[in-house]
């Protein structure tokens, strides 16, 4: 049944959600991309619904599509919520915003990251005047990262590096080097920009608009790709117990994990939790990522290789382009009801316990 929510692209996600929230009579906001555009030159937007007593003091906010096709898992969970009447139910007496693809491009490409290559997660730097973060260990390993062909000698060549790196330094440092963000390789993966992206201005905008008057606010960001198949972990970029998280952890207790002790993650640069828990620190916060695992790690970085490679090098409209799409978005949307089962369950699970404690 929860299969019905989940959508097989963009647009029909998007559809879906404008559908049900209209029926829940939600207030809608849509900004279009000002210049990326989707497959046949479609508009690609930000949605904003929201829900509720415009004077309550307590906000939970949902967001999906951070990372491209990670919005058809948090798109999905927002549609569910909306269409079996929990959001019209809890809405008597909190207000919910629910913001539909943060990065509306990657969701509608299938690429993880933005029409800029930016990874909205690594994005949220409270500044980008210099210095900014450094990973030598990411500079060691671009070539890999982000080869310039995906031809058979290559990706085994890539595979083989990377390996080596992993066997002798471990995993951990090996995911740590490729994902904890870059910024200085505009062409890699992980990329964290050069200043504020489109989609950061606008949902900060957005958060702006919804959080007058809130004194009590939890943000869900949902995302997929890492952890076991379908499991749903909780993961702040803040250490647990610091003041910033005390919230979280009046919520969902020790089921909290921060990437900077031991998580499904490493320890990341320039995140949406951190930023949003600082700028809207007068009032009392909880945020957080909820990460979905869904194939080997391996794989999924795979396909992020590939997602960013059709962007930045290749062409999105020839004919190779439909398959290397399916499988950046396989790897982050499993297409399969014990999948989507799991993640609406969990998913409500961890939202009702939210809503219980605003
Ligand atoms: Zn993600």
């Amino acid at each position: 049944m929860s299969a019905n929510y989940f959508s097989s692209d963009y647009f029909e996600a998007r559809n879906k959600f404008l559908e049900e929230a209209a029926r829940n009579d939600g207030t809608m906001k849509s900004i279009v991309h000002p210049s990326a555009k989707g497959p046949e030159g479609r508009d690609l937007h930000m949605d904003l619904a929201t829900f509720g007593d415009p004077n309550s003091k307590s906000l939970l906010v949902i967001i999906s599509g951070t990372h491209g096709p990670e919005g058809y898992c948090g798109s999905g969970v927002q549609t569910g919520l909306l269409r079996e009447g929990l959001i019209s139910q809890w809405s008597e007496r909190i207000r919910i915003a629910l913001i539909h693809a943060h990065n509306p491009y990657g969701f509608a490409w299938d690429t993880r990251f933005n029409e800029d290559n930016i990874d909205l997660n690594r994005n949220y730097l409270a500044s980008f005047e210099a210095p900014l973060p450094q990973n030598p260990a990411y500079a060691a390993l671009h070539k890999w990262a982000a080869p310039q062909s995906l031809d058979d000698e290559t990706m085994a060549d890539v595979q083989s590096n990377l390996l080596e790196y992993a066997n002798k330094n471990g995993f951990p440092a090996l995911q740590a080097a490729l994902s904890s963000g870059q910024y200085q390789f505009p062409e890699g993966v992980y990329y964290g920009g050069s200043g504020p992206s489109w989609s950061r201005n606008t949902l900060i905008s957005m958060f702006d608009e919804i959080t007058v008057g809130v004194e009590k606010m939890v943000v869900v960001d949902m995302h997929t790709g890492l952890g076991s198949f379908g499991d749903g972990e909780i993961l702040i970029s803040l250490p647990t117990g610091s003041k910033e998280t005390a919230f979280c952890e009046e919520i969902w207790g020790d089921e909290v994990h921060s990437t900077k002790v031991a998580s499904v993650s490493a320890d990341l640069s320039g995140t949406l939790d951190e930023f949003l828990a600082h700028k809207y620190g007068a009032i009392k916060n909880a945020i957080m990522a909820l990460e979905f695992g869904t194939i080997d790690p391996l794989s999924v970085f795979k396909s992020t290789q590939i997602g960013s490679w059709l962007h930045r090098r290749g062409d999105k409209n020839a004919p190779y382009a439909d398959k290397l799409r399916q499988f950046s978005r396989d790897a982050f949307y499993p297409q399969r009801e014990e999948w989507s089962g799991k993640v609406w369950t969990r998913s409500l699970e961890v939202i009702t316990k939210a809503v219980n404690n605003l």
